[in-house]
């Protein structure tokens, strides 16, 4: 069976249970503080699990592009090591939502496996949860009840809280699970050692492959657990791995999973994978790499310097170091991947065969960035090694170096150490890394607290489509705690505040309790919820308040967000149909919009996108709003869709002329466009490679941008004396200008040649030396000393003091034959000091030249005066 038809048979056999296929949430998580990457199947249905969501469908089932590489799930350092940890992989599972439970779970899991895929049941063990004291949770007899009607007694486990109690995170939903785990080894092993030795033993060949959640707690902040209302199935099974299982391989690596992958590289290393241990690891790990981020920045997360965007980049650089290390790749060669990635996944992951160009692009920048700084990186990591040689141990501050300059992660220096015996000490990093940014510091100080409920009642109704106020009750608030300030978060049963989404910002406004006023200064998503913030709360919180939007700020946001789709469209319409939005900021003051794109937009075509949207924004074209449309439908209908967001099966369609504009989303808009008034690009960049920002303004905004442009283009006018051509006058003017300057360097060039001609008269023959005390009166200190150097040249054994005003600045130059310096011990440093004396001044030199400023222009005559004497 090929990896294609073990992900469509697992897919269509819960078809035929009644199950919805549904598609794979984003891998990127937004609208979700506890989580940057989705980690589970089970991600995208946690608020079915806490209740806050009713499910249309009860049975679901889907295969998720899922991410190990943070926060509570982190698989990092096993990927490549082992043979069945990836960063990036795929899982498959089936759902219920307060329907099945346990027996079908069970007996569907092992129909499937062993009629379906034809595993051999001889091979199988299944753990179930022994209970845990702390906890207060029995073992779970039940589930061990359900399996012994399919599998004999003794390959049913017992096994820990730590492998088979369930926990997305510190918080929600969790239960007990059962796994199912398979033994890969040969006859003659599994002869040596029985196979239940090894479960959850960490052996490549007895793996889990299908873990089966009953999630019936929510674990509270406190770490308590309460039951849920309604039981729920979860579960969730590597896909690589049962690949494995079923194509009978030892990795997950052998299987037509990463082959095509793994071929190519080896090919273009001129290796064959499976001779070298340290060889086949590089080759696994660049493997593994490229598919997390080329998977990432399909949904939407560019490398960057922060947050999700940086593990991206870190995960891209620790497969570039591999490559560079082990497989002597020096010139980019993971953007080359991305090709086979997109032939493979078209079928149920389009979107990188859709996003083809940019991804390679990105990557492919990415990797030449990263390449420039890693040979010196590694250079100096080598010396640091040499160094520490005795302790083998780097200094904290110098891998923090090493990350500040040449962007080296942590873990890849602590990678590069333990391949060379090394440790890297982590507290001296951390500590250095806090001294730079103490703004880490105070974003880990964020403490939420419990929701507390105030009304029981889990409808949350927006209304902010249609109404800018409304009353509401308080449904439930906590108490949040970031960089040392309390705020207060509520959820109202219906608002018409605009959740920050979509590129648009949170609503601001009021909430009017009987005589008290709140100010409601932020509202964000959380999953679905609506959540209001406040600096306090109501002082009664049962009482019914009076919501109400700042409504002059949501007008302006909205012709901003309008004024996005019609640039959308013009940009597709402009540049071409590859303009994707690979980021959105809408607010009151602008709009700001990044997109796919390989060059510079030009100045032609600005004014060409600027002329459509004001030609739609003049033809006043009312709003067509679809609230609940299927979301087949909406597609049909051509309407756009963006990259790694996450959709229902209904979606909102907003439309500005059917055949203009045309999208998926759920802000708020204008009636009709002529709202918008005027659209003006303000601004246009570079983000990324092949990712371009334009920024721009509408309505008022505009109006004073252009009215700002052109105050100073009339101040400009005034200052010209109001040209009838103003464009002629100022090109006039810089052509003048420079002529002048031509001829009046001429002509100080003269005066000099004239003057230096009659100073050289005026020299007065002495037993050592000629000598010549002079004033003059030169531009800048540079004429003066060239005018010393000058007179050097034609006079002999000179001995010449300068005493200069320059633009009304006194100067004393010395200058004295290098002969002369010596035979009649001269030294112009020396002098001068004395010399400047007279003009309050100070200064220093060589023996031969020496100059001197001073504040006392009326010293200048004391200064020949003195030289006289001293000659
Ligand atoms: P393990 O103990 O092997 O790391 P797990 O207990 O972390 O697995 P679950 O969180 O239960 O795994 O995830 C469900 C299934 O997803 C597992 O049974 C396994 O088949 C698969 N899986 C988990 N982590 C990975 C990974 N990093 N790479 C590939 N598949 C994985
Ligand atoms: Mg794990």
């Amino acid at each position: 069976m090929d990896a294609k038809t073990i992900r469509n048979t697992f897919l269509n056999f819960f078809k035929e249970k009644q199950h919805e296929i549904v598609p794979s949430a984003p891998m990127v998580v937004k609208n979700d503080p506890t989580l940057m990457f989705t980690n589970a199947g089970m991600n995208q249905f946690k608020d079915y699990f806490l209740g806050n969501k009713i499910a249309e469908n009860t049975r679901v089932t889907d295969t998720q592009k899922c991410l190990r590489v943070s926060g509570k799930h982190n698989d990092l350092e096993e990927v490549g090591i082992d043979t069945y940890h990836h960063t990036m992989f795929e899982m498959l599972g089936n759902w219920s939502f307060g329907d099945y439970f346990k027996k079908e779970a069970i007996a569907w899991a092992w129909e499937l496996l062993t009629e379906r895929y034809n595993l051999p049941k001889d091979r199988m063990y299944v753990t179930v949860f022994e209970g845990d004291k702390d906890d207060n949770l029995e073992v779970d007899a039940e589930a061990a009840e359900y399996w012994k009607e399919f599998i004999e007694e003794d390959r049913i486990l017992l096994a820990s809280k730590k492998d088979n109690f369930w926990e997305m995170g510190d918080q929600g939903p969790c239960g007990p699970c059962s796994e199912i785990h398979i033994d890969l080894r040969s006859d003659e092993d599994i002869a040596k050692i029985p196979g239940k030795e090894l479960v959850n033993a960490d052996h490549p060949l007895v793996v889990e492959i299908w873990n089966l959640v009953f999630i019936q707690f929510n674990r509270k902040a406190d770490g308590s657990l309460v039951s849920l209302p309604a039981k729920h199935v979860d579960t969730g099974m590597g896909f690589e791995r049962l690949a494995m299982a079923i194509q009978g391989k030892q990795s997950n690596y052998d299987t037509d999973v990463f082959q095509p992958l793994i071929q190519h590289l080896a090919k273009k290393a001129g290796v064959t994978y499976g001779n070298d241990e340290k060889l086949d690891i590089a080759i696994r790990v660049i493997a593994d790499h490229i598919r997390a981020i080329t998977f990432a920045i399909a949904d939407g997360q560019l490398p960057s310097n922060n947050k999700a965007g940086y593990v991206i980049r870190r995960i891209l650089r620790r497969a570039v170091r591999y490559g560079y290390t082990f497989l002597q790749f020096d010139a980019p060669f993971m953007y080359e991947l991305v090709d086979i990635l997109a032939g493979q996944f078209n079928e149920v992951f389009p979107e990188v065969e859709a996003q083809k160009d940019l991804i390679q692009k990105v990557v492919k920048q990415e990797e030449v960035a990263f390449l420039r700084t890693l040979e010196k990186g590694l250079k100096i990591l080598n010396d640091l090694m040499d160094t520490h040689k005795s302790e083998k141990v780097i200094p904290g501050r110098e891998a923090f170096a090493l990350y500040d300059t040449y962007g080296f992660p942590f873990d890849l220096t602590s990678l590069i150490a333990r391949e060379n015996d090394f440790g890297v000490d982590e507290k001296g990093f951390n500590e250095a890394m806090q001294e730079q940014k103490n703004r880490s510091r105070e974003d880990a100080a964020s403490e939420r607290g419990d929701w507390m409920v105030v009304h029981e009642d889990d409808a949350v109704e927006f209304v902010g489509y249609d109404a800018t106020n409304c009353h509401a009750r308080i449904l439930r608030y906590r108490e949040v705690t970031e960089k040392k300030k309390t705020i207060y978060q509520l959820v109202l049963d219906q608002t018409p505040f605009y959740a920050e989404g979509g590129g648009q910002v949170g609503d601001k406004g009021t909430l009017t309790s009987g005589e008290e006023k709140i100010a409601i200064f932020d509202t964000k998503k959380e999953n679905d919820l609506i959540i209001h913030f406040a600096n306090k709360l109501p002082s009664n919180l049962e009482q019914e308040v009076y919501c109400e939007v700042d409504t002059a700020r949501r007008k302006l946001t909205e012709n901003n967000h309008s004024a996005t789709h019609l640039m959308h469209a013009a940009l597709q319409e402009v540049l071409g149909e590859h303009v994707a939005q690979k980021g959105s900021l809408v607010n009151d003051q602008l709009l700001r919009f990044d997109f796919s794109h390989f060059q510079k937009v030009t100045d032609e075509e600005i004014a060409q996108i600027e002329k459509l949207v004001n030609e739609k924004i003049r033809e006043n074209i009312q709003l067509n709003e679809q609230r609940s449309i299927p979301i087949e439908e909406a597609k049909a209908m051509g309407a756009t869709a963006l990259f790694g967001e996450k959709y229902g099966d209904f979606v909102r369609v907003i439309a500005f002329d059917k055949d203009y504009s045309i999208e998926l989303c759920g802000g708020t808009h204008v009636d009709a466009t002529g709202q918008i008034g005027l659209f003006k690009i303000t601004s246009e960049s570079s983000v990324a490679a092949g990712v371009r920002r334009i920024e721009a303004v509408t309505a008022e905004a505009a109006e004073a941008y252009i009215n700002e442009q052109l105050a100073l283009l009339n101040e400009v006018r005034e200052l010209l004396k109001n040209p009838k051509d103003l464009t002629k006058s100022l090109t006039d003017l810089t052509e003048e200008k420079a002529t002048l300057t031509k001829e009046v360097e001429a002509l100080r060039n003269k005066e000099l040649q004239a003057m230096k001609a009659a100073i050289v008269q005026e020299a007065v023959q002495k037993e050592q030396y000629n000598f010549i005390a002079k004033k003059v009166s030169l531009p800048n200190a540079q004429a003066l000393k060239q005018l010393a150097y000058d007179i050097k040249a034609v006079v002999d054994n000179v001995f010449l003091v300068l005493a200069a005003d320059i633009n009304g600045k006194p100067q004393v130059a010395v200058m004295i034959d290098e002969e002369v310096v010596k035979t009649a011990s001269l030294h112009a440093g020396q002098l001068v000091k004395e010399l400047a004396k007279e003009i309050k001044g100070g200064g220093g030199g060589q023996p031969f030249f020496a100059t001197a400023g001073g504040k006392d222009i009326n010293g200048l005559d004391a200064v020949i005066e003195k030289a006289n004497g001293l000659a």
